[in-house]
């Protein structure tokens, strides 16, 4: 097959996790026998530092002409909150998404067999195993509602944030966890505040109306309070979880956590045609880019994710996991995931053990 893919390789430690992730799939390609197209994207700090602003025009266009998009990082505290929103970096991660349709955002935390020491929870709880798909509605919700500051007469300032959301964008986000689900272990868990919210009580029936469609998949509800607690009591219990933006926000963030290091987990963010956004969960990590100290795994990984929901070629995602699995089975470690006294290697042998490993396999 032949793809292009678009490289955001971004600010920080992106460039350099994108340089080993390009590594594997150049790598890919040839033992598989696909041509991959490079087309470079400007976007983040970097873009305000070459043209004035984080989201040069054109910038959609370009991805749109692509098969995928691949992302390292954006962000550092040169573009901090006190710039215009035009030059900040989160400014253009929100644009791309929302231009690009990308409404579902699929986070898997999974525990990695060699790490399983790393989980910050009960042994036991580790040793029953982690891989949970956290499905995250992205392009609706409080963060994209109306925003309102105003002075009252007697409680000083008053803010308000407005969160909606439609049948339509609960129906799509919904749709992506059942067939998910039927992909894996074919269990969907929903997570809402129905108790509370009316955009909430929309969300379940929704939800309970596309559950009669799939009745292959068991379905539950699940308070977002009780969800955060789960997920450390008992993260083994979760397959698929779908949720609304705000809550997959918090959510997600507690769900990587438990499977050790932010330097391990991919994402993917995907719409109904546009390419899909494949990028590492972690940051730009300023305090330590440039020093080859960054771990390539989350971004090799989502490459993993880009061959199996853009490209359709699970076989090819396989291979990529398992290899990142048997390198850190042998015990290299990036100084993120290494214990005291343990070798530590850098960005770019990493980089070179997992395309070693998948060189030379069958
Ligand atoms: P961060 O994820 O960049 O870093 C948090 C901590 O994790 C740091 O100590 C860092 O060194 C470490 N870390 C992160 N990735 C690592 C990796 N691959 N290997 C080893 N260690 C790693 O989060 P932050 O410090 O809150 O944010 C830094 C900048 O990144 C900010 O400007 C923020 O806005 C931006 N950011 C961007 C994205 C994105 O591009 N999608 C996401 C989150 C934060």
């Amino acid at each position: 097959m032949n793809y292009k893919i678009a490289l955001i390789r971004g600010d920080g430690i992106g460039p350099e996790v994108v340089n080993e992730a390009v590594g594997v799939l150049d790598t890919v390609a040839e033992k598989y026998g696909h041509t991959i197209e490079y087309v470079d994207v400007l976007l983040g700090g970097c873009a305000t530092d070459a043209v004035g602003k984080s989201y040069p025009d054109g910038t959609a266009e370009k991805c749109r002409a692509c098969d995928a998009v691949l992302l390292g990082a954006v962000g550092g505290p040169k573009w901090g909150s006190d710039k215009p929103a035009e030059q900040r970096p989160e400014t253009a991660l929100l644009a791309i998404r929302k231009d690009l349709g990308l409404y579902a955002n699929l986070r898997p935390a999974v525990l990695r067999p060699a790490l399983a020491d790393a989980c910050p929870l009960k042994k036991e709880t580790a040793e029953g195993g982690i891989d949970l798909m956290m499905v995250r509605e992205l392009t609706g919700g409080i963060y994209f509602g109306q925003r309102e500051r105003y002075n009252t007469e007697d409680r000083g300032v008053e803010c308000a944030d407005r969160m909606a959301y439609s049948e339509k964008e609960i129906k799509r986000i919904g749709r992506r966890a059942f067939e998910l689900a039927r992909l894996r272990r074919k269990k969907v868990s929903s997570v809402d505040k129905a108790n509370v919210l009316e955009t909430s009580r929309l969300w379940r029936s929704v939800m309970h109306r596309l559950a009669q469609e799939y009745p292959d998949v068991q379905y539950e509800d699940v308070l977002v309070d009780n969800c955060a607690m789960q997920i450390v009591r008992d993260p083994g219990q979760f397959d698929v979880l779908v949720t609304e933006n705000m809550f997959g926000d918090i959510l997600s963030d507690e769900a990587s956590m438990v499977t050790g290091s932010i330097g391990l987990l991919p994402s993917a963010s995907i719409g109904d045609s546009a390419p899909g956004l494949y990028e590492p969960i972690h940051g730009s990590a300023p305090d330590i880019a440039g020093q080859d100290k960054a771990n390539p795994t989350a971004t090799i990984l989502s490459v993993a994710m880009m061959f199996r929901y853009s490209f359709q070629r699970p076989e090819e995602a396989d291979a990529i996991e398992r290899a990142v699995d048997e390198v850190l089975a042998e015990g290299w470690r990036t100084a993120d995931i290494a214990k005291p006294g343990e070798r530590v290697i850098g960005t770019r042998e990493m980089g070179e053990k997992i395309r070693e490993r998948l060189k030379s396999k069958g």
